[in-house]
């Protein structure tokens, strides 16, 4: 015998041979038809399919012989498959190879033998199909052409099943065929062997149950009904692997029915992972569900984002519904304003498909908002896409309230303040409503608007709302009405809903503005009372000072006439008293003119100082003199002339006297003390008085000031005097002061600078003799007016027994006063003694030698003064 093939093709052709799974499977119907119809060709007894392998050859199907396989040594096919072409041995018993062959000298004792060799595609000899028979014999054309054919057909069958197998095997799915009328497997993919730990065979030896342990009974019976009605068969059942661990799987089955048998197909797809991703994917969705934040997936949808799934807490924080929510774009959920920076964010990462965290303001659906920390993540597809965004939100609207409470609150109170501040300074209502809006839109964002009800047309129902309950009103969270006093309500409209610490700070703008409000048209009423008074007080003014003005010209007059009336004579001692009083009360009202002249210009700021050489001692004597109600010590200490205007200062003496008179009680001596220092001199007016209450001393200078005692005790006054005297002495360089004690009494201190020259020049001090008690004369008056130290005398008498006071002019009047001879010398004496002149006026003045100027009436009060002044009558014509 010869062997056949080298050892490196012997191995592959093995490795082929076990592609076609045939060897040691059971017999099939449809490889006993091509043994049957071979035999029946040949018309021999016997007909193999016959493979051969490592060391037998085995018997797929065969007719006519018992044994499944003989040794390899002993086999015909085995030189079959060596040749191309059949192999044919008419008679072995005179074939030398085979002569000897137990096959051929025993049982089945073969003479003759055909063999049609089994070659796979690459040309593998696999095996025959080969015909038989004990007598030596031989084959006609068409018998062998046919076996040929057959052998083909035969090959054909082989390799498809090769192929399909491949195709099994190399899909590595669990794949099975079984055979249930044997009730066998057929065949198993590797995947399927791979999946169970089986080899083939063992699987083969396996019931249906033991490896799908739950395929039996009922449940088996059903699953073949349904194949056997052709229709296919799902179900999940659990796979008993060879170790004994389950593996469940998803059985798909199909049913084939060719050939007479049923063969069923089982795709069993093994689902172990599907499962664990599955139990995964419950575990994620329940972690999911029961997370505390929102967990949303949208789906991008033609470029819009589209909800696809939400989790429980979104539908709880929201207070949605599935059917409310699925499907809808991003932007239906109410979110934010159009220029929140946290929206911006979330538009941002979504234009750019990049991750965002930040903080929306959200709405429920039932309007109200919470304030939203998202997440939001894009999730890519494998290609990079965009397909879902994942947004993961958490309620943070108490952590918010509470870090902006903290942040705002050091701001917001500062902001508060200054607002406050602005709107209380604000006096006008138009600066004050802008002042407000501005204040409400920077410390909370909102607009405010203030209202008035009556002018609304018609009235929005949430200002009237406020108005009637006068009390906060709100609407939802985004607008409130507030009343705002004096019949106004402020209306404030927010983007975003206001915050409790929105409200406070609102509520506590519009109370300022309420207040302020109140003093702006406080201070409008103030401002225009004001106007009204300074109006009328300019036209009091302008009228006292025309009256003032005009006054002194017929006063003049009235003096004038009063004194020629006297003159003429004839006058009995009543009618000359009268004429007295008259000239008594011009005077008066020419002082009185001439003091409301001057306030009048010191209220039209007119006042002039002059700067005359003023004889302090002279002008206090004067006044002292002139307020004969009340016993007064006079105190000098020192002579002093002051720069200055004599009538203005005579004015503050005046009335610093008066005030000591008018404040203290008859009978309370009144002091006034002058000392003279280098530089100043001091005048003291002191009284025993009912004094100043401490609180109120250093107002007394105020202009229209009066003390609460003073008031009291029902004393008449103006309160302007002594602020007319402070403006006055103030103008004259000096200081006004004084120091009292309520109930004790006052001491009002005037310092005035001492004029340089005052020493050297002084004034003319003019004698005037005025006869008939008259205590304040005309020429007096005038006199003084024109700045002369005038002292007064009744007689020639009084004149001369004076006796201290230096004299340069002697005035007298010879109408008033009628000179006997011993007065006229006395007089003359006098005047030389002193080395001073002499003016006489009268209607006759006498003659009283050289010292005498003479002025004969009437004439002119400036041209006495002129001859007071020159000790000469400058225009005689004037006389
Ligand atoms: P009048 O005396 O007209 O009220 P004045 O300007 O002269 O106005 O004085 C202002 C106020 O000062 C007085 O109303 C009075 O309350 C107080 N006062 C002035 N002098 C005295 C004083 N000698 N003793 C007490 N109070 C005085």
């Amino acid at each position: 015998m010869k062997a056949a093939g080298s050892n490196v093709d012997e191995e592959r052709r093995l490795a082929v041979l076990r592609e076609y799974q045939l060897l040691d499977t059971p017999p099939e119907a449809l490889y006993d038809s091509f043994t049957r119809l071979a035999a029946e060709i040949a018309g021999t007894p016997i007909a193999l399919v016959s493979l051969i392998d490592r060391d037998r050859q085995w018997f797929k199907s065969r007719v006519g012989l018992e044994a499944t396989s003989t040794p390899r040594d002993q086999a015909f096919c085995a030189h079959a498959i060596a040749e191309t072409e059949p192999f044919v041995v008419q008679d072995a018993v005179n074939d030398t190879r085979f002569a000897g062959n137990p096959l051929v000298t025993g049982d089945p004792n073969i003479r003759f033998y055909a063999g049609y060799p089994l070659r796979s595609p690459e040309g593998f000899g696999l095996g025959t199909l080969c015909v038989i028979d004990r007598e030596p014999r031989e084959l006609t054309m068409e018998q062998h052409r046919a076996l040929r054919q057959l052998s083909y057909a035969l090959r054909a069958v082989l390799d498809d099943r090769r192929d399909m197998l491949q195709i099994f095997d190399a899909a590595y799915n669990e794949l099975f065929s079984y055979d249930p009328g044997e009730k066998t497997f057929i065949f198993a993919s590797r995947g399927a062997l791979t999946m169970l730990g089986y080899t083939m065979a063992e699987l083969r030896s396996l019931p249906l149950e033991a490896v799908f342990t739950d395929l039996s009974g009922t449940r088996y019976e059903i699953a073949m009904r349904t194949l056997r009605d052709d229709r296919p068969f799902v179900g999940e059942c659990l796979a008993r692997r060879k170790d004994g661990e389950l593996v469940p799987v998803e059985l798909h089955a199909g049913i084939n029915r060719s050939g007479g048998r049923e063969r069923i197909f089982i795709v069993a797809v093994n689902v172990s992972e599907r499962h664990a991703a599955q139990e995964q994917l419950d575990l994620l969705l329940s972690a999911i569900n029961v997370a505390g934040d929102s967990i949303v997936v949208y789906e991008v949808v033609e470029g819009e984002l589209r909800l696809a799934y939400a989790n429980f807490a979104f539908y709880q924080q929201t207070g949605y519904d599935r059917s409310d929510i699925m499907g809808k774009p991003l932007n239906w959920f109410r979110r934010g304003m159009p220029d929140d920076p946290g929206m911006m964010a979330v538009r941002n990462a979504i234009t750019t498909g990049t991750a965002a965290k930040t903080e929306v303001c959200s709405y429920r659906k039932d309007g109200r908002s919470f304030w939203n920390q998202v997440t939001l993540q894009p999730i890519r597809s494998t290609q990079g896409e965009v397909r879902h965004w994942i947004s993961v939100e958490r309620d943070v609207t108490d952590a918010v309230e509470r870090e902006s409470n903290l942040e705002d609150q050091n701001a917001r109170l500062v902001a508060l303040g200054r607002a406050a501040r602005e709107l209380i300074g604000a006096l006008s209502a138009t600066a004050l409503t802008a002042r407000f809006k501005q204040s409400v839109k920077d410390l909370t964002g909102a607009t405010a608007r203030i209202a008035s009800l009556a002018a609304e047309l018609p009235p929005d129902p949430l200002l009237v709302r406020a108005a009637a309950e006068n009390a906060t009103v709100k609407d939802g969270d985004t607008r409130m009405a507030l009343p705002a006093g004096n019949g106004f309500i402020a209306e404030i409209r927010s983007q975003r809903p206001l915050r409790d610490a929105d409200r406070l700070v609102i509520e506590l703008l519009v109370q300022y503005y309420a207040v302020a409000s109140r003093n702006a048209s406080l201070v409008g009423e103030i401002e225009d009372q004001r106007n009204a008074v300074l109006e009328l007080n300019q036209i009091k003014t302008d009228l006292i000072a025309m009256l003032a003005h005009d006054f002194k010209g017929p006063l003049t007059n009235i003096l004038g006439y009063a004194d020629l009336t006297a003159e003429m004579g004839d006058l009995n001692d009543h009618q000359q008293e009268y004429l007295e009083s008259i000239k008594r009360a011009a005077l008066r009202l020419a002082d009185l003119a001439t003091d409301t002249l001057s306030l009048s210009r010191l209220e039209r700021n007119e006042i002039e100082i002059a700067h005359d050489e003023v004889d302090l001692v002279n002008l206090l004597r004067d006044v002292v003199v002139a307020n004969d109600r009340r016993k007064i010590d006079l105190e000098i200490e020192g002579d002093a002339i002051v720069r200055g205007d004599l009538r203005r200062l005579r004015q503050v003496f005046y009335n610093l006297v008066e005030n000591a008179i008018k404040y203290s009680p008859e009978g309370q001596p009144v002091t006034v003390r002058v000392s003279v220092g280098s530089t100043h001199a001091r005048i003291q007016v002191i009284d025993r008085g009912i004094g100043i209450p401490a609180a109120e001393v250093a107002r007394v200078f105020d202009r229209f000031s009066r003390a609460a005692n003073a008031r009291r005790l029902r004393i008449p006054g103006t309160g302007f005097g002594l602020f007319l005297a402070h403006q006055i002495v103030e103008m004259h360089g000096g200081t006004i002061a004084v120091e009292s004690v309520e109930g004790e009494g006052s001491t009002f201190s005037v310092t005035l600078p001492v004029s340089g020259a005052g020493h050297l020049t002084r004034p003319l001090r003019v004698a005037v003799i005025e006869g008939k008690n008259e205590s304040r004369s005309f020429i007096t008056h005038a006199l003084r007016e024109a700045g002369l130290r005038t002292r007064v005398h009744q007689s020639v008498q009084g004149l001369t027994e004076s006796g201290i006071f230096e004299t340069d002019r002697i005035v007298l009047d010879s109408d008033a006063l009628s000179l006997d001879e011993e007065a006229g010398k006395a007089l003359v004496d006098f005047a030389q003694h002193h080395d001073a002149k002499i003016v006489v006026v009268g209607s006759d003045p006498p003659e009283l030698g050289g010292r005498v100027v003479a002025l004969k009436k009437p004439y002119l009060m400036r041209d006495l003064v002129a001859a007071v002044q020159t000790g000469s009558v400058t225009r005689p014509g004037a006389a």
